[in-house]
């Protein structure tokens, strides 16, 4: 909100301007920059916007008594710009109460629409995620009706042409506004914009020409994907209005943890247990990574805690293919419960150690 301008700024008043003067300033501003002569132009539409805006604060008394003395940073009111409730259906609010809706935003409601985005979620195992899988989604969403085949005409009757559109979709209604007199386009009220008039619904689908129905969706999983990663299908998701395009479905990807690997980015950790004699002396060990299980060798005198690097047995990066590394981290494990012999075996090894002296204590 930094680079707002300034409220008198925008409309070129002083600070002492009456309401006159501003209302003055407005009207004269919001002919030169009205997106019915100016169409197309984002620019003049942004400028129209600001001076609209400006206009609804300085307007109203208690709204500018608190920009005087708040500015744009106006506390305690909500809303992105201080002023609440006031984004881009408030500047429409002020067209249409205006000009009974500008022609701009008008025609663009009237034009194809993309269809909305439908989001799922999907989960996977760890190894899945490491190797890609190919799994499908049920997806509700809209789809033509095939009874109707998507005219929304009971079958064996067609939709007519609106008669009041003549089947464009658009009617052109002449307005007295406080600037005098516009002619503007509107959606034909008698259609809604579709250029037809249904007579007999189609019961299958009560005239919308569409149903809900379950599709099952293919997704193909890279290797690689991490917890909640987001794949999108492009096209999947709800049908689009007047040939707009469809929406995508976006499938957020959980992937559950598992029992024995810790996945760190590309790295997999994985905690090994040994024990104290395996430690003491070396010992070739089974370790379990993603491709199973390998042989690995820890070395002579081995501390709990050391970590070892097995190179490229971790998760493929979801960008190169590269795969991360598997980190181990031995734990030693002191035997809990030892018998008579094990137990003088040790004792024999504590004196060779010279710890005899400090145990006989
Ligand atoms: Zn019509
Ligand atoms: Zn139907």
């Amino acid at each position: 909100m930094a680079d707002k301008r300034d409220y008198y700024e925008v409309l070129g008043v002083p600070k002492e301007a009456g309401q006159d003067q501003i209302k003055k300033a407005y009207r004269r501003l919001a002919k030169q920059f009205h997106p019915d002569v100016n169409q197309d132009d984002s620019k003049a539409e942004h400028k129209f916007k600001e001076i609209s805006e400006a206009y609804e604060v300085l307007s109203d008394d208690n709204k500018r008594a608190r920009y005087d003395q708040f500015g744009h940073n106006n506390p305690g009111m909500g809303g992105q710009n201080g002023f609440s409730g006031f984004g881009f259906s408030g500047v429409e609010d002020i067209f249409e109460s205006f000009f009974g809706g500008f022609g701009g935003s008008s025609s663009r409601r009237n034009r194809a629409r993309k269809g909305a985005d439908i989001r799922e979620h999907l989960t996977i195992e760890f190894e899945e995620a490491a190797f890609g899988v190919e799994k499908s989604v049920n997806v509700l969403r809209n789809e033509h009706c095939s009874m109707c085949e998507g005219s929304g005409a009971k079958p064996g009757t067609k939709p007519e042409q609106c008669g009041k559109c003549h089947g464009t979709g658009r009617i052109r209604v002449k307005q007295s506004t406080l600037f005098g007199q516009f002619v503007n386009e509107q959606t034909c009220d008698a259609c809604r914009g579709t250029g037809k008039i249904i007579k007999e619904h189609c019961t299958n689908c009560r005239g919308s020409g569409r149903v809900r129905k379950t599709h099952k969706i293919d997704i193909n999983i890279p290797a690689g994907i991490d917890n909640g990663h987001t794949i999108s299908l492009r096209g999947e998701g709800e049908p689009g209005t007047l040939g707009g395009p469809a929406g995508d479905l976006l499938v957020t990807i959980r992937v559950k943890s598992h029992k024995l690997f810790i996945r760190n980015g590309t790295n997999i950790l994985l905690r090994v247990t040994v024990s104290f004699t395996q430690a003491a002396l070396g010992a070739e060990i089974l370790i379990s990574t993603i491709d199973g299980k390998v042989k690995y060798k820890i070395h002579e005198g081995t501390q709990s805690g050391d970590k070892f690097r097995m190179r490229g047995k971790g998760m493929p990066s979801l960008r190169t293919g590269h795969r991360g590394d598997q980190i181990i981290e031995v734990i030693v494990e002191i035997p809990k419960k030892l018998n008579r012999k094990q137990k003088a075996a040790l004792k024999e090894y504590a004196a060779l150690m010279g710890e005899g002296q400090k145990t006989r204590k």
